[in-house]
């Protein structure tokens, strides 16, 4: 295994074979080769986004997750276009040098509402990133015309059949078509994928490596799937960090120098999450900066936020955590290609 992982690290490429050889079998050192890799090509910096839940309305219906349409248990919410800006303004001088909108795909915020606020945000002088679901190239297109500079959409899974199975509304080619829209659009593209979703197997999650590499996507979020009990998948086996952590760290092998964040759902499942996944290849971290007033309502999986910590405390906890294993924060916006 020692062999196979440097080799990758080398080479940035596996096969699929070897990939699911990797994500088998028992290998700590491939978490200290990630993390090697992390901080020859990123260095010790770990840059902060300011993650701001800007509505919980989703028209889509997502088998995984708590905002899907069909939970009736959920207190819908959205904030005006002012609490969002009041937001981004307490972001910016906490010292944050990214927001990022991410919400349900609700249609009250419509491309001239989001342009709106793209232009207000960015006279802030903060790199912007958008997680808003599918849109059109012309709306990929008229975010980044009017400054937005990243885009998140996880493809999920790459296993069509699974995908279809649980995005019931959705279409697989139709979310890989927005992936390549949003990359042509000019925006810094990030992607990702669950992990531990049922009936999904290795050979899929090798796939979605794979898929990752093929799009050169500049960021991947690696998200371990937990159920959340008002979803058809309540039930279903929670204990997925382990594999998140593989997929991520072999992710780190074969794009050494993308973004990857510890993600929250692996701070989530596993106490210390966000501090092993940022020494096993992460270097970016994503604190909540909702109100409390509507964090607790963002629910897309179980216990998901500290809903009783605001977001300076949050701020200062995360900080925190970055001292304590000897990393820094980061000072510039953090583009894939900024110079470390
Ligand atoms: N609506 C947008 C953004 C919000 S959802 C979108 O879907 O792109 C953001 C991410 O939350 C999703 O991409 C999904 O991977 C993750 N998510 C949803 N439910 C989850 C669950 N039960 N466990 C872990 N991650 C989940
Ligand atoms: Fe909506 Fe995103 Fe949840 Fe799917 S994952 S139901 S698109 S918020």
């Amino acid at each position: 295994m020692k062999k196979l992982t440097e080799k990758a690290a080398k080479e940035n490429k596996l096969s699929k074979n070897e990939i699911i050889e990797l994500l088998i079998n028992e290998n700590p050192f491939l978490f200290k080769l990630a993390d090697k890799i992390r901080k020859q090509t990123k260095g010790d910096a770990v840059h902060l986004r300011a993650l701001i839940e800007f509505t919980n309305i989703c028209k889509q219906n997502c088998y995984y997750c708590g905002l899907r349409c069909d939970n009736k248990n959920v207190q819908r919410y959205r904030l005006s276009i002012d609490e969002i800006i009041e937001c981004s303004v307490k972001a910016k001088q906490a010292g944050y040098q990214t927001i990022v909108l991410q919400g349900g795909e609700d249609a009250f915020f419509d491309t001239d509402k989001i342009c709106k606020i793209i232009k207000e945000i960015k006279k802030l002088d903060v790199a912007l990133t958008l997680s808003i679901g599918e849109k059109s190239y012309e709306e990929y297109k008229a975010f980044k015309d009017a400054g937005a500079d990243r885009y998140l959409l996880r493809i999920e899974t790459t296993d069509k059949e699974l995908y279809q199975k649980l995005h019931p509304k959705m279409n697989f080619e139709n979310r890989i078509k927005c992936l390549y829209n949003i990359k042509l659009s000019g925006f810094e593209t990030g992607t990702g994928c669950l992990v531990g979703l049922p009936g999904q197997t290795i050979e899929s999650l090798a796939a979605d490596i794979m898929f990752f590499k093929e799009l050169d996507a500049d960021m991947i979020g690696i998200g371990p799937f937990i159920p959340h009990p008002d979803t058809p998948l309540g039930n279903e086996n929670k204990n997925n960090f382990d594999m998140a952590l593989k997929v991520m760290a072999i992710t780190r092998l074969l794009l050494p120098d993308i973004n990857i964040p510890a993600t929250t759902a692996m701070e989530t499942i596993k106490p210390n999450g966000r501090i092993i996944a940022l020494q096993s290849g992460a270097n970016v971290i994503m604190p909540n900066l909702t109100e409390i007033k509507y964090k607790s309502k963002y629910e897309l999986y179980p216990e998901k936020n500290n809903s009783n910590i605001n977001g300076e405390e949050e701020t200062i906890k995360v900080i925190k955590e970055i001292e304590s294993i000897k990393r820094t924060v980061a000072v510039s916006k953090g583009y894939r290609h900024d110079i470390k």
